[in-house]
């Protein structure tokens, strides 16, 4: 545990008790993190457990409680306590934080978190899915902030297609909390089925697990000479794609194919200021981006008129929409949890 920054000078320690610190959690379907935040010092101490999936949901959220107090009892005799957010694989009905069927965690549906939290806490809690606390993160903390923009979409690329969208510096969503499940839009009719029901979902062409399900597929069916026999990982074949294999370079053109024909729809619906792509996968943004552009603007009239260096762009920068890859890394998640409650719009958020 990085306790180093609970030494901060006297001035900042007043500021931040006006402010307070929050508690954040990302419950993901192997690791648990939790951690303590403040706007001025950022993660003041983060602790990592695995998430005992087997052992049942009333002991994970055991866990949770645990690390919390552990967390809470350890500063707040410095600052006062402004919330706890946390972060769970979806789908998730807001605002009574109840899961349904999340694929991510088996033996959760129906499972009343937010209620379960609250009662072994005795105090309230924030519940948002990941996906949604790692866009307004990337909003608030990464990209957003770069680019002076309280609005994005999110698509955040790792075991499945994560989506999220922030409006006016809060999370929309949806009027049961469902919104932002771009991940399981269609993209191709006839594709292969998804966990979700549909056939040919965005995630089942743009995700880590997506990649590699297609280099094998391609090898079993002789179509991937230049991958040869063995086992890939999405980061192999990234890193092969890169060194010039065209087989590998395919995938990823395939998955950026995806990538663009999903944010041509979502630039035509909404035509935020912009698009951020994130998640493990982006480290290939290289390898997507030339088939996202070309999909975006054969496909998006709107992406045409707005993207950067249009006409409209130059006379109107504030009117241009972005394109690009997240700032934040593997953190996105958790810190969204810890801003949650500095953020919310109570629990929760469903709509301001
Ligand atoms: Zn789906």
């Amino acid at each position: 545990m990085n306790r180093g920054r609970i030494y901060i000078s006297d001035e900042v320690k007043i500021m931040t008790q006006e402010q307070g610190f929050t508690i954040g959690v990302d419950l993901g379907g192997t690791n648990l993190r939790i951690a303590a935040y403040t706007r001025d010092a950022g993660l003041l101490d983060t602790i990592l457990l695995p998430t005992r999936l087997a052992a049942g949901c009333e002991a994970v959220v055991e866990d949770m409680c645990g690390a919390i107090i552990a967390l809470k009892d350890r500063f707040d005799s410095q600052y006062e306590l402004a919330g706890i957010g946390v972060g769970t694989p979806g789908p998730l009905e807001l605002p009574a934080g109840r899961l349904h069927n999340p694929p991510n965690l088996p033996g959760w549906d129906g499972f009343d978190l937010r209620c379960a939290l609250e009662k072994k806490l005795q105090q309230t809690v924030i519940v948002e899915s990941d996906a949604n606390l790692a866009a307004l993160a990337e909003c608030v903390l990464g990209r957003g902030r770069t680019m002076g923009v309280d609005s994005l979409c999110m698509l955040t690329l790792g075991t499945g297609v994560g989506n999220g969208i922030i409006l006016g510096g809060k999370i929309f969503a949806g009027a049961a909390g469902m919104a932002g499940e771009a991940g399981h839009a269609t993209i191709y009719p006839d594709g292969p089925l998804c966990p979700c029901g549909n056939h040919g979902c965005l995630e089942m062409y743009a995700s880590a697990t997506a990649v590699v399900r297609t280099a094998s597929q391609r090898i079993a069916a002789g179509l991937a000479p230049a991958l040869g026999g063995k086992t890939w990982s999405a980061r192999t074949l990234a890193e092969a794609a890169f060194a010039g294999n065209p087989d590998a370079k395919q995938i990823y053109t395939d998955a950026g194919r995806a990538l663009g024909i999903g944010l041509a729809t979502l630039v035509n619906t909404l035509q935020l200021p912009l698009y951020v792509v994130g998640g493990g996968l982006v480290q290939a943004w290289e390898l997507l981006k030339p088939a996202i552009f070309e999909e975006l603007h054969h496909r998006s009239y709107v992406w045409r008129l707005v993207e950067p260096n249009s006409a409209l762009a130059r006379h109107n920068p504030r009117g241009t929409t972005h394109v690009l890859p997240a700032e934040l890394g593997p953190d996105a998640g958790l810190l969204g949890a810890c801003i949650l409650p500095f953020t919310a719009n109570g629990q929760s958020s469903s709509k301001s």
